[in-house]
Parts: C-alpha cells; structure tokens; sequence
C-alpha cells in the first residue's frame, strides 16, 4: 500500500468506517448540502470489507415479512405485529432512497444490488403451525402485509421451495408463509456504488488505509486522529460533526470521545459460520430466504435460515448462523478488542448482563461446541437431501451486541442497533447490527433528526423528493403505501406482492 495524500484537514464531516451506515449518511448529506465538505475514513483498504460485505451477513432486506422474532405471541395466544409493522415500513424508507439514487443516475444499476427473493417463515409441529396461522391472520389483514400466501398443503409448499421439502416425511405436520416481494440485498455492492458515486463530487474524499486512533473535542469542534496505516503517519482533522459509522469499531472510539450519552455502554461480541453451497444446480432450484423459529431460550440471531443469496451475479446459496464466540470486534479485529473496551463506568453493566444472560452464555457455549456432523444435521432440518461435500464452512462478520446502562438491572444486553449521540449533536455513533443494513435509512433520518436540528427544516423539501413518504406513516396509509411500493418495485425491478388489494 502506498502512503495516501494527505487530507482535508478541517473538513465539515467526519465519517468512520466505509460500511453501509457511513455511506448512507454521506448520501444524504451530499443531497442535502453539496457544498458540505465530507471526509470519510477507513482503515481497510477499500469499502464494506466488514459486516457490509455480501458474504458477512445474510443479505435479508430485512421487512418483518419472514422473520418470525418480530411478532411475538402474547400471553393470550393473539399475535402482536407492532414490531414487525415498524420493520416493514423501515425498509420502505431505504427502498425509497435507493430508488432516488437509480432514478437520479447516482446507482447506475439496480440489478446491480437488489433482486427479488420471495420471503418465506416455515414451521414444523402442531404448536408452531397454530402459532404461524395466528400470525398470518394478524398480519395479512394489514394493508402492508397485503398478499401474504399462507400453505401447509406439502404439494404447494414443495412448489415454493422444493429443496426443503423433498425427502421430507409426507406426514409431518408443517406450514409456510410467503411473500413474493421480498429481496436479497448485496448491502456490499450497494456501499461501493454510493462510495463510488460520491467520489464523483468535489466536496467529497474517502481516505482508505486510515485508522482513526481518537476522537477529542477541543475548542468546540473534534479533532479526529487518523493514522495512515502505508506510513505510519498521523494527520488531525478538526470538523464540527464526527460519525462513528465504525461498526464494531464505534464502541472503542464513542469511548475515547468522552461524551456524556457514551457512558456505560459496553460490547459483547458474537461471530458467526454459515453452511455456504456455490453449486449452480442447486441455488438455482431454491428461490426464496426460508427462516425457521429460533429454539427457545436462544437469542433472536440464532434463528436459521437457508437463503438464496445473489452476490456478483452469481446465484448461491447460505444456511445458518452458527454463532461462536470471539473477543474481536472486527471480523479484522484484535483478540484484544473486548478487553480493551472494559471501562470502569461499564464494568457494572457488564457484570449485571453477565449474571442475567446465562441462557445466551449456554447457547454459546452449545454452538462453539457443535461438531461439523451436528452443524450439518441441522442443515438437514432445512433441507434434507444435502450432501455434505457440496457445502463449505464460512466465517461471517463480527457482530457486536450492545450493552447499556439500565437503572433498574445494573445493564441490559440488546438486539437492536442504538444510535449514541451527544447533547450538542456534533457527534453520533451507531452501536448494534440489527435489523441492521436494511433499516440504515431509518437510523440515517434518526442521526439527522438528532444532530441537525436546525437544518433539518430547510432540507426538509428536498428530502421529500429523496424519501416521498418522509413525514408520514405508511403503516397508517393505504393509499401511500401502495403508491410508494409499486413506484420502488418499478424502478428497482422488484416483484409486487402476489394480491394487490389492500385490506
Ligand atoms: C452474521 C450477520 C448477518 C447479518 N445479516 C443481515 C441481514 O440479513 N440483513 C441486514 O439488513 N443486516 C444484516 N446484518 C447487519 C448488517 O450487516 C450491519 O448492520 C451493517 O453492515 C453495519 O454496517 P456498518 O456500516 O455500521 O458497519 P461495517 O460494515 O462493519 O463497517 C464499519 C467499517 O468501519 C471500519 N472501521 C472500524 N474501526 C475503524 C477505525 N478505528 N478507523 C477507521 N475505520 C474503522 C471497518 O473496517 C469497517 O469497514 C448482519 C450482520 C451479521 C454480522
């Protein structure tokens, strides 16, 4: 690696970390102000070589319309949706933006990182199959779960995914859901081609090959430190605004920043292992993303899935994850990592989720332990004619559950992404990896909405035109959201939900 140029050093932006959410951020910035001058910085030597990258995560656009963890049964055997409505019309914020950016020309393909994927639940035994009814009858009767199809006729289930239902005991007691407009997202691609549309404008520099090693306010603006890792040498900016888009990387850096809304908070990272299959005979007989229930006790990333994947034009197909267990918080981290981010002000959370997560520490344990005979039974429940050779064992990207404060419990582990922002909003930090890539424009608008405040009004218009539905609720709006959905389906060429009638 060459030393790279130096950079600006008093830029408006700061961005870390070259993965989906800094792009998305600097999308929107770069459309909203064209004369803001944006750095961004990444340590690796090019984008979306972490969780972004196709093959580190499942690459579910992830709508609530297959996974079964957003709609959780209540104690009265009804099904609550609240959560999966919420997920649902997340995803339209980002289907929008994407829509923009291809319509605009910026994304000069969609093909290129978007494709149509139907989305399927599927549910073995009588109890889960009650439950799957349930949650059909909750769901498809909201205008935006319009045309989900619900089987457990074997004949039809085998029409929509023959590999999992082939040499299955024709008695067993299963059912499905489908929707056909669900989508596999290269989240990759689409980070390289919004870095790489950027790049076009002068206001804009991407600095790889820099590692940001601290962030400190002086004199009422950041100064960032960047080390170019070619030279070893260490350049400051100093900007009004700093993002830590730095995926597992935020923690570390929201700490050395010393803000107030950062205290407490710690990591507890989790890697993960995918079952991946390249043959071209069998990825092309399997198009859908089939997920299962999650086992109970088990944390909502444990629930397995066997999906299409199409990544570089190439049909494929991933099973899993397998979780184990690592101190990194990278996938390209340090053993270190975890020990390092151990702070005296989040020693007590740490020890607090400890004591109350002994299911998730058993599960662990439980997966780091499989033998690849058991890693390949499990296989097995998805799809049961696989052969063992045609599948190869892969690494995905680290993911790092937040840990914060909580008065009551000491500290509280959490499955969601969370968005650490300070006081004067200068500064924001995105922790978590869920639902993750899919909602990154609906934790983008979250950052505006808390660090730019009193710009917000005046980009409002212009984000209207980026985001129609900005402002209003699809999830309360039929019309909207029929209008929005057959709009982004047309210009990402996606498929429409199988009845077009809203309910
Ligand atoms: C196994 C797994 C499966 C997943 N499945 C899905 C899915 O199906 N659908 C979905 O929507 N989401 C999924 N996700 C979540 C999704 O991948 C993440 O939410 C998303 O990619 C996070 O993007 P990011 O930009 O925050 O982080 P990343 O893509 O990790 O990017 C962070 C970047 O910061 C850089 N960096 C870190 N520290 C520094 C530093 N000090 N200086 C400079 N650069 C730094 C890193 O090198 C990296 O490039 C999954 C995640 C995992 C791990």
């Amino acid at each position: 690696m060459t030393a790279a140029p130096p950079l600006n050093p008093q830029p408006d932006v700061v961005l870390v970390g070259a993965g989906v959410m800094s792009a998305t951020l600097a999308v929107l910035l770069q459309e909203l102000q064209p004369d803001l001058r944006i750095v961004l910085l990444e340590e690796r030597g090019g984008a979306a070589q972490e969780s972004s990258n196709a093959w580190n995560n499942a690459g579910t656009g992830h709508a609530a319309l297959c996974e079964l963890n957003y709609t959780p049964q209540r104690a009265d055997g009804s099904v609550d949706i609240s959560r999966a409505l919420k997920v649902n019309t997340q995803f339209d914020l980002s289907r929008q933006l994407w829509a923009s950016l291809v319509r605009s020309g910026a994304i000069p393909d969609a093909d290129a990182f978007i494709h149509s994927v139907p989305h399927i639940s599927f549910v073995r035994g009588a109890a889960d199959v009650a439950f799957l009814g349930k949650r059909w009858e909750a769901m498809s009767a909201h205008h935006c779960f319009t045309g989900m199809e619900y089987a457990e006729d074997h004949a039809e289930l085998a029409r929509w995914m023959p590999l999992v239902m082939e040499g299955r005991d024709p008695n067993e007691t299963v059912a499905a859901t489908r929707m056909v407009s669900g989508t596999d997202v290269d989240f990759g691609a689409l980070t390289r081609l919004m870095i790489a549309h950027l790049a076009t404008k002068p206001t804009f520099t991407v600095g790889y090959g820099h590692e940001v090693t601290d962030v400190k306010r002086e004199n009422g603006r950041w100064t960032v430190e960047a080390k170019d890792r070619a030279s070893g040498r260490k350049q400051r900016l100093s900007t009004r605004f700093v993002f830590l888009g730095a995926g597992g990387g935020a923690l570390p850096l929201l700490q050395k920043s010393g803000i107030p809304e950062g205290r407490g908070f710690g990591g507890f990272p989790v890697s993960g292992l995918w079952l991946r299959c390249d043959v071209p005979a069998l990825a092309d007989r399997h198009d859908a993303k089939v997920y299962g229930k999650a086992s109970v006790g088990t944390p909502p990333m444990s629930v397995p899935h066997l999906d299409a994947r199409v990544i570089d034009g190439n049909r494929a197909l991933l099973f899993g994850p397998y979780a184990g267990f690592s101190t990194k918080f990278l996938k390209h981290g340090s053993n270190a990592d975890l020990f390092l981010a151990i702070k005296p002000d989040n020693i007590g959370p740490l020890l607090a989720v400890g004591r109350d997560n002994m299911d998730l520490t058993k599960y662990l344990i439980g997966q780091v332990m499989l033998k690849p005979s058991q890693r390949f039974a499990s296989l097995q429940e998805y799809f049961p004619n696989a052969k063992q050779a045609e599948w190869e064992l892969a690494v995905a990207g680290q993911r790092v559950q937040v840990i914060m404060p909580d008065a009551k419990a000491g500290g509280v582990l959490q499955f969601g992404t969370e968005v650490v922002a300070s006081g004067d909003g200068s500064l924001a930090a995105v922790l978590g990896a869920s639902p993750g890539a899919s909602t990154a424009v609906a934790i983008m608008l979250d950052v505006l909405a808390r660090c730019f405040k009193d710009q917000l009004p005046g980009w409002t218009p212009r984000l209207q035109q980026l985001i129609p539905s900005y402002g209003r609720s699809i999830a309360d709006d039929t019309d909207l959201c029929r209008q929005i959905r057959t709009d982004t389906a047309s210009v990402l060429h996606l498929a429409e939900p199988a009845v077009s009638t809203a309910g």
